[in-house]
C-alpha cells in the first residue's frame, strides 16, 4: 500500500476502516464523522501520564519581546525580517483558524503551497489533517487554530535550522499565550521536540501527554509523513484519541 499515491480522503477512509469499526456510515461523511466521534478510543492513555511543564527553551536570547495584543502580534509577525528566511519567502505564514480555539495545532514550517497561499497546512497533507480533525469533531472554521514553528518557508523545504527556530520561536510562544487553547497538538518532530522540551525521536515523543505552560500537549506524526508511511497511521489515530480524551475531560 503506497499512501503517497492516494488522495487524502482515501487515506482517511483507510485510517477509519482499519482502526475504527464503523461499517454503517454508508458513505455519508457526516454519519462517518459521528460514528468515528462516538467510537471508543482504542488506546486512550491516562492523563496521569502528564509530565511537568516544559518551556520553549530558545527565543529570548536577543531580548525580543513580541506584542501582547493579538492583532498587533500578527501585524508585526507578517513583516518580520528577523532571520534569513525572510529573503526567500513569498509571504509570512502566520496562522489559520480561530484565535479563540480549543485546540492549537503546531506544525513545523510552511511548504510551497503555504508560502504561496499564506495559510498553514494546505495541499494534500493539510486536507488529510482537516479530515482527521473532523473525525474528532474539530475544524479550523470552528475550534482549531493552526500555525507552525517557523513562519517562513525554508528553501527547498529543508528542515528548520536551530538558529531559525530560536529566532522565530518568540512568535509562537506569544501565539500560545494569547490563544490559550485547551490542548496543543504538535505535529512533527521539530514542534514536538520544541514544545515538549525532549530531544528524542518522534516515535518516543508521541503517545503521552505533556504540558506546556499548563496546557496539555500531545505530539504526533506530521500528516505529510502519514501520506508517505501507512505504519504511522495507527499511532496517529491513537494520539488523536488521546487528544479527544483531554478535551472531553477539560
Ligand atoms: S522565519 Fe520567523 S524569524 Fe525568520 S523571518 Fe520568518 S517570521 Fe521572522
Amino acid at each position: 500500500m503506497v499512501f503517497d499515491s492516494l488522495p487524502a480522503e482515501r487515506a482517511l477512509e483507510i485510517l477509519r476502516g482499519s482502526f475504527v469499526v464503523t461499517p454503517a456510515s454508508g458513505g455519508d461523511p457526516a454519519a462517518a464523522r459521528r460514528e468515528v466521534a462516538e467510537a471508543p478510543g482504542p488506546t486512550v492513555a491516562p492523563l496521569a501520564m502528564v509530565r511537568p511543564d516544559k518551556v520553549i527553551q530558545p527565543g529570548s536570547s536577543d531580548g525580543f519581546d513580541p506584542p501582547a495584543d493579538y492583532d498587533a502580534l500578527r501585524s508585526a509577525a507578517i513583516q518580520c525580517t528577523r532571520c534569513g528566511l525572510a529573503d526567500g519567502r513569498t509571504q509570512v505564514v502566520f496562522s489559520d483558524g480561530h484565535p479563540d480555539a480549543s485546540v492549537m495545532v503546531v506544525g513545523e514550517a510552511p511548504g510551497a503551497n503555504e508560502d504561496r497561499t499564506g495559510l498553514p497546512f494546505v495541499g494534500r497533507a493539510g486536507k488529510l489533517l482537516d479530515l482527521i480533525l473532523a473525525s474528532v469533531d474539530l475544524s479550523r472554521e470552528r475550534n482549531v487554530y493552526i500555525c507552525n514553528v517557523l513562519k517562513c518557508r525554508p528553501p527547498g523545504n529543508r528542515n528548520p535550522l536551530p538558529h531559525e527556530i530560536e529566532t522565530c520561536s518568540p512568535w509562537l510562544r506569544r501565539q500560545i499565550e494569547l490563544v490559550r487553547p485547551r490542548a496543543i497538538l504538535a505535529v512533527g518532530t521539530f514542534s514536538g521536540r520544541l514544545l515538549s522540551g525532549r530531544d528524542v525521536a518522534l516515535g518516543k515523543l508521541r503517545g503521552q501527554v505533556y504540558t506546556y505552560q499548563g496546557i496539555p500537549l500531545v505530539v504526533t506524526y506530521h500528516p505529510a509523513a502519514l501520506l508517505r508511511n501507512p505504519r504511522w497511521v495507527r499511532p496517529t489515530w491513537d494520539d488523536f484519541q488521546l487528544l479527544r480524551g483531554i478535551l472531553e475531560r477539560s
